[in-house]
């Protein structure tokens, strides 16, 4: 369904936006990974997904908390394959403490990668989308850009903005072929959630499992997590021309989490 389109998916070398990477190159569009790790296994990984799939798959090392090497990003894309017709903003990070306790350069870690590196990105991408009437921004947002919870100051924050991003970006692209959504999962297993539970066992004196029962419980009426190819299916879905006239919207993919 992707042939010949290319996707730029940012904090791909793991978790979900792996999974969203995995399902797009699985659609036959080429992909520009990024994110940390070592370098090794990121190469695996490239070279596995290319070849799983037929599709040219490519790595930038760009940092998100830099814009000039966002921009270089965008750039690097457009140099190696021509164009781009799909940006993923998907690089995350948490920081948990109470907004008394939470430390400043933290915040701003947190603003510039989750919310920040969404605008800089998009901002470079357009015009290319623009030109060629076509184009698909996906924003990984969280429950947590709907509803808050406690000791998630910058990250709740963060996810809000970055639904408002959504929306602005979807009213000023509406008639140009372009749509612009937020995708907001409840927990998916990655190691993002998995140091939470970790953290949470550590400072409660219980065991993992029991950390990992009790985090789903707390906010999902299904006790059960959603996987990144779930994730990745939805980001093909919002690629289709089924999706077309979708736009401007925040999607849960949450298990029932702001349903209550
Ligand atoms: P993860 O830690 O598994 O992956 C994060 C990715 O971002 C990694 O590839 C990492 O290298 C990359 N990254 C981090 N900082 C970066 C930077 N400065 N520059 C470039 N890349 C950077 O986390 P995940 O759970 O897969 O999270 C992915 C996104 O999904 C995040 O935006 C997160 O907020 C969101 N999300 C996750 C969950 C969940 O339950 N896991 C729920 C809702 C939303």
């Amino acid at each position: 369904m992707l042939k010949g389109k290319v996707a730029i998916v940012t904090g791909s070398t793991s978790g979900i936006g792996l999974g969203i990477a995995a399902a797009l190159a699985a659609e036959g569009c080429s992909v520009m990974l990024n994110g940390f790790g070592e370098a090794r296994a990121i190469e695996a990984l490239r070279t596995r997904l290319a070849q799983e799939h037929g599709v040219d798959v490519l790595y930038s090392p760009a940092d998100m908390a830099k814009p000039p090497q966002i921009r270089d990003l965008v750039a690097e894309t457009i140099r190696q394959f021509g164009h781009v017709d799909i940006l993923v903003n998907n690089a995350g990070i948490q920081h948990v403490a109470k907004v008394v306790d939470f430390p400043e350069e933290r915040w701003d870690q947190v603003i510039a990668i989750n919310l920040s590196a969404a605008f800089h990105a998009t901002k470079s991408v357009l015009p290319v989308m623009l030109s060629r009437k076509w184009g698909r921004v996906i924003n990984i947002a969280s429950a947590h850009g709907l509803v808050a919870s406690g000791e998630k100051a910058a990250y709740v924050a963060a996810k809000h903005g970055l639904i408002g991003l959504t929306k602005v970006v979807a009213i000023e692209t509406a008639n140009h072929g372009v749509t612009c959504n937020a995708i907001c999962p409840g927990w998916v297993l990655t190691p993002l959630v998995q140091k939470q539970i970790e953290d949470r066992a550590a400072a409660q004196g219980i065991p993992v499992q029991t950390a990992r029962d009790a985090l789903l419980r707390e906010k999902q009426p299904m006790l059960d997590f959603t996987s990144p190819e779930q994730i990745g299916a939805l980001a093909v879905f919002l690629c289709s021309e089924a999706a077309r006239t979708i736009t401007g919207a925040a999607l849960s993919i949450d298990g029932g989490w702001i349903a209550q």
